[in-house]
């Protein structure tokens, strides 16, 4: 392994450690407030929300069930053609349940439109979004996000789950394709 694998610097940084780990404190104490007395059921969109979900989840201060679905969108490609395809199904029932989408990155929207149809049929009590980030400059259809942690610019970015080519997850900061 190259030295200073994990150090940020060999891109443009734009999110530290730090920042992504205060910001996610800042959504697990809103989502508790919000899902006082619910039914709380939390579905992770993997794979590039694997880790968001991982330190949110330690972030909510309330009983809550966990599933997790498998969603591909890009393959080896960095531009959403709007395929998705389903790669993992849900090993649990949404119905009546309040759930909670967890995504990594809302980019062009066309995966979140999916999802949410997806989770609509299915009949849950209530549905919302949380993602880590959002690209709104890139966005081809409108997609309600109920929690978002960061607004970024129109850059790729990876690590802290997003990949490159499906390398970089381990990251923990989220840097992007330096210019
Ligand atoms: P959308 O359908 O265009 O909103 O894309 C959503 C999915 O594309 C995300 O769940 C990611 O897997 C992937 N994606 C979008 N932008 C990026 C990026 O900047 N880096 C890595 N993956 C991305």
């Amino acid at each position: 392994m190259s030295e200073g694998f994990f150090k940020e610097g060999n891109g443009l940084v734009q999110l530290s450690q730090t920042m992504i780990e205060e910001r996610i404190a800042e959504l697990g104490a809103q989502i508790t407030t919000d899902y006082q007395g619910k039914n709380l059921h939390l579905v992770s969109v993997l794979n590039g929300a694997f880790m968001f979900t991982a330190d949110l989840v330690r972030q909510i201060n309330l009983p809550l069930t966990i599933d997790f679905i498998g969603i591909s969108s890009y393959g080896s490609r960095t531009e959403s053609s709007g395929e998705v395809r389903l790669t993992k199904d849900l090993a649990s029932s949404v119905k009546k349940k309040d759930v909670l989408i967890i995504e990594d990155i809302v980019d062009t929207g066309l995966t979140m439109q999916y999802l949410l149809n997806y989770f609509k049929m299915r009949e849950p009590s209530s549905l919302k979004v949380a993602t880590l980030l959002s690209k709104p400059s890139r966005r081809q259809v409108d997609v309600p996000i109920d929690y978002s942690g960061f607004d970024i610019d129109d850059a790729f970015v990876y690590g802290y789950g997003l990949d490159v080519d499906h390398v970089y997850r381990n990251l923990p900061f989220i840097t992007s394709k330096g210019s």
